[in-house]
């Protein structure tokens, strides 16, 4: 990397530092900005800021927000007696953009791994526990991914919470196994919701 400027490898290292980006596409995308009208790349730049600066996670639910607590906590409209628990803001957004849930979401920021050594102490579930005890929730839906940490995940919570007579149920697996929420269409997902099942 010794052909180009300081300036210049700079950027190229930073860019391959995203995920999928490996050197050649650094590379293309340092002369492309480099290329661009000083504002644009700037912008760039700033956005960068803005977002690392301005996004944290909501103290209620634990989704990406700017706004404390976030835009769907705080919606009145919203029908606080149903919760959905997913695994990243991602699976928020992709539910959210079939329109057809109107409850509350837990995101708990991972899944419980014992390969890995993740356990249910190391992802965002004691404040769901909090939040049942001090809520009036009747529904938890279980919406982790259908892979063997979402299941397992899935299965620990339920167990967890069942005892307190809260309807526990698990989306349906028109998600393909091993196949990840955030990717699933539209339909899929609003059949999963629907077929859901209690557990
Ligand atoms: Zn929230």
């Amino acid at each position: 990397m010794k052909y180009y400027a300081k300036p210049l490898n700079k950027l190229i290292n930073e860019l391959s530092k995203l995920q999928g980006i490996g050197n050649k596409t650094a590379q293309r995308m340092a002369f492309n900005i480099l290329d661009m009208d000083d504002r644009d790349a700037f912008a760039i730049a700033q956005a960068i800021i803005d977002a690392k600066t301005k996004m944290k996670y909501c103290s209620v639910c634990g989704n990406l927000t700017d706004t404390e607590p976030c835009a769907i906590c705080s919606d009145t409209e919203r029908d606080t007696s149903v919760i959905c628990v997913v695994e990243s803001p991602k699976e928020v957004a992709a539910m959210e953009r079939i329109r057809e849930f109107h409850g509350m979401y837990h995101v708990l920021h991972g899944a419980i791994s014992p390969l890995e050594g993740i356990g249910p102490e190391d992802i965002n579930l004691k404040s769901l526990i909090v939040r049942l005890q001090e809520n009036d929730v009747h529904e938890i839906i279980l919406a982790t991914n259908p892979n063997i940490e979402g299941e397992a995940t899935a299965m620990y919570i339920a167990r967890l919470i069942k005892p307190s007579g809260i309807t526990v149920s698990r989306i349906a697996h028109g998600i393909p196994v091993g196949g990840d929420l955030e990717y699933a269409d539209e339909v899929t997902l609003s059949k999963a919701m629907e077929g859901r099942r209690s557990l």
